[in-house]
């Protein structure tokens, strides 16, 4: 990469070209692309361009705040949010349009409310678009099955009223274990039965993050929910980018800041966890734990500088973190890169998650604001 000082460059032809793959793959009618948490660390409104672009007809978000971002940014697709304040006010999500996932009876009133304002203020009089989440096993949100049927029967009932309209029925799974996961749809089965016998008739049934979809087609049903995928990763600890015919979107990388020729026996960065075992070359990388670079790959995480890849040496400090390049040609300027697709021979992400004890999903999301994201492949 030529790259800035700290850059995150990201593929939207990637991004594109990985939707397009899963959709191959996975071969539902729909296809929502996940962009919560600034699309993963990749920005929210190029990444759901992109992801559109490939072939997704909706996009998911964790909050209602997200999607009125993607509104703003002029992103005008289906859009569904599902984890709300407790004393929500979807006015603004009904009036822009957007699906609103409901917990419980009380976020379904919130909805109907929501609506009912709406109705008195415009002339076309939408109704609130909600999905019906039933909790089956994974112990976050989610209707508990006890109460169900009475929120389906409610939701009935606001439909027939013209306030409502239940487009989803959904839930999410554990990744536990084949069995975990199993005995969770049958429990969503048994759920969308009695959400039919209530007389709704969802258009879109929805349970599979990337992971289920690709390994467990019966949760497929007839829309899958897709984050890490469709940035280039793998959600699975056997399985690479590459084995799922991915390519990772983000390359971060940024310029050495600074070289100097050391002794053997320097103590490198703070506590001097490191130590030079001979005469070396340590090169500076302006990035640090402020960027998202765990300090817990300290003297584990890899970089790659002209050609060849060096271990982190000492602390990652908050703005920076030094490499022991040895005896190889370094020079300020030079640019490193972190992780990116490692078909190119850097580094994959998945090598500082396993130096920082997290998963790929953690590192790339926590990059900072201090990183400038480049986008290539428009
Ligand atoms: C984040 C999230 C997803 C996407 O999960 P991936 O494993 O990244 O595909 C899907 N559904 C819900 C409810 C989520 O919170």
């Amino acid at each position: 990469m030529s790259g800035g000082f700290r850059e995150a460059s990201i593929d939207l032809a990637a991004i594109r070209r990985n939707v397009q793959q899963l959709r191959r793959t996975i071969g539902t009618e729909h296809t929502m692309a996940v962009v919560k948490a600034n699309g993963y660390g990749h920005g929210a409104v190029p990444s759901a361009q992109a992801a559109l672009a490939g072939g997704a007809d909706w996009l998911g978000v964790a909050d209602v705040t997200e999607a009125l971002e993607l509104r703003a940014g002029g992103v005008d697709a289906p859009i569904l949010a599902w984890l709300h304040e407790p004393d929500a006010d979807f006015g603004e999500a009904v009036a822009a349009g957007i699906d609103i996932g409901v917990s419980s009876a009380r976020q379904l009133r919130q909805a109907a409310d929501a609506a009912e304002r709406v109705r008195g203020a415009v002339v076309d009089r939408p109704p609130a678009f909600v999905h019906l989440k039933l909790e089956t096993g994974l112990g976050r949100n989610g209707v508990s099955p006890e109460d169900w049927a009475a929120v389906c029967a409610e939701a009935a009932a606001l439909e027939r009223t013209g306030v409502v309209r239940v487009r989803g029925v959904f839930s999410h799974l554990s990744n536990a274990s084949a069995e975990d996961d199993n005995r969770a749809l049958d429990r969503f089965d048994a759920g969308l039965g009695v959400a039919r016998a209530a007389g709704l008739a969802p258009e879109l049934v929805h349970v599979a993050a990337t992971a289920a979809a690709l390994r467990l087609p019966r949760a497929r049903y007839n829309t899958v929910r897709l984050g890490i995928g469709i940035y280039g990763l793998s959600p699975f600890d056997d399985a690479d980018s590459a084995s799922l015919g991915l390519t990772p979107a983000m390359t971060l990388g940024g310029r050495i800041a600074a070289v100097r020729r050391v002794e053997a026996g320097a103590g490198v960065s703070y506590d001097y966890t490191y130590r030079t075992s001979r005469e070396t070359t340590l090169a500076l990388v302006p990035l640090g734990y402020a960027e998202g670079i765990p300090r817990a790959a300290s003297n584990g995480g890899a970089v790659w500088v002209n050609g060849r890849t060096y271990a982190v040496a000492g602390r990652v400090a908050m703005d920076q973190f030094v490499l022991d390049v040895g005896d190889a040609e370094v020079s300020v300027g030079d640019a490193a890169v972190l992780f990116g697709d490692p078909a190119t021979g850097v580094p994959a992400v998945e090598e500082w998650a396993r130096a920082a004890g997290t998963i790929n999903y953690e590192i790339v999301t926590r990059i900072g604001p201090r990183v400038e994201r480049r986008y290539v492949g428009r």
